[in-house]
């Protein structure tokens, strides 16, 4: 095409500052592969808008994950040991699942992916994990056993298991200078996590600064509000209207619900395009996405012990207010007197020019 053919806006794309990204993403930790499986069901943007480039400016995205893989066996696991040699270069790892501690037996292994064809062993997942990081853009945990621990550290497990953090430390920084990146759920919000490989992409495109995480290491702007804060039901808390069985419609903090100290953005966000998710629907939140999860919040169906004081008050102070809420209301749901059929207006307007 001669440069005059060449529509006026194409001024507007920019090459990324990296042509590609790999991302090479282990399930091989204590897991159910939940996350995986969950991220399937995301939208914005969906794993197949990522792969095919829908949106422009961003590098060309290669995913290597053995849930969505077409390669199987020796083909697949090629991609971590290229990795491992350099020559993936930049690629994101992903962890999913719980990092067990393999020093703590003699012999065997927790949890392995491929065969060390040196010593015809397994090769640790633990030991991937400290081959590739240090190779790594960035290091992503997704779901909360690769952030935390999560179900599999809880107490009374034989693996000794733990969360990226703490195997790598907290103050780990990759080669880029960026630290690990927490995106917990059990399973992750599929939007949540597809959010945050986006805004890597950008920032490894050179268009985004810093991706901004918490102390916990998870991004801000998903995990800065709790639960409560963006619950649906929050007006019947605040009116001292509560549940006392499943399947109502009103708060369902006496039945369970933690939602007042977790910080997660599914009751906001919906599961899966604004549909679904915890307590907005009638399933109490039982902190899925926290660091003290779930030790911290069991038995499940107990409510929360920090609940009783706050809900005892918002009952005494909600009976007054949704007593005269309900005279206002009762106004309100009648209309004004002047709408109505006759040979007089009532509205109270008064002609000027005529
Ligand atoms: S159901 Fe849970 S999150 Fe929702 S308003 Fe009640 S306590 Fe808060
Ligand atoms: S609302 Fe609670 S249970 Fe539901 S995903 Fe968030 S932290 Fe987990």
């Amino acid at each position: 095409m001669a440069a005059e053919e060449i529509p006026y806006g194409r001024r507007t794309q920019h090459a990324p500052a990296v042509k590609e990204v790999h991302i090479v993403w282990i399930t091989a930790g204590l897991s159910c592969d939940g996350d995986s499986v969950a991220v399937t069901g995301a939208s914005q943007p969906s794993i197949e808008d990522v792969l095919l480039g829908a949106i422009p400016g961003l590098p060309k995205v290669h995913l290597h994950n053995p849930v969505l893989a077409y390669e199987v066996g020796e083909d697949f696991m090629q991609y971590y040991y290229k990795a491992e040699r350099g020559e993936l270069d930049p690629f994101v790892l992903v962890v999913e699942g719980s990092i067990p501690n393999e020093e703590i037996k003699r012999e065997g292994y927790w949890a392995a992916l491929g065969t060390d064809p040196a010593t015809g062993q397994p090769i640790t997942t633990s030991e991937w994990i400290s081959r590739l990081a240090p190779k790594a853009f960035a290091v992503v945990g997704i779901g909360t056993c690769a952030t935390y621990g999560g179900i599999h550290a809880m107490a009374g497990n034989p693996t000794g298991c733990m969360g990226l953090a703490d195997y790598l430390g907290w103050n780990w920084r990759s080669r880029a200078g960026i630290p690990i990146v927490n995106v917990p759920g059990c399973p992750v919000q599929p939007d949540n996590f597809m959010e945050t490989v986006l805004y890597l992409l950008y920032q490894a495109a050179g268009l985004a600064p810093m991706i901004p995480l918490d102390d916990q290491l998870r991004p801000k702007w998903l995990f800065g509000s709790t639960v409560h804060e963006g619950c649906d039901r929050a007006g019947y808390y605040e009116q001292g209207d509560f549940a006392n069985e499943y399947g109502s419609p009103k708060c369902i903090v006496k039945l369970g619900c933690w939602g007042p100290v977790v910080n997660c953005n599914v009751p906001k966000r919906g599961w899966m395009a604004g549909i679904g998710g915890c307590p907005n629907v009638g399933g109490i939140c039982i902190g899925c996405t926290m660091p003290g999860f779930p030790d911290k919040f069991m038995p499940f169906m107990d409510e929360p012990p920090g609940a009783r004081a706050s809900t005892g008050a918002s009952a005494v102070y909600g009976r007054v207010i949704r007593s005269l809420r309900s005279i206002t209301n009762a106004t309100v749901n009648k209309e004004p007197k002047w709408r109505r059929r006759g040979t007089e207006l009532t509205t109270g307007y008064r002609p000027r020019t005529y």
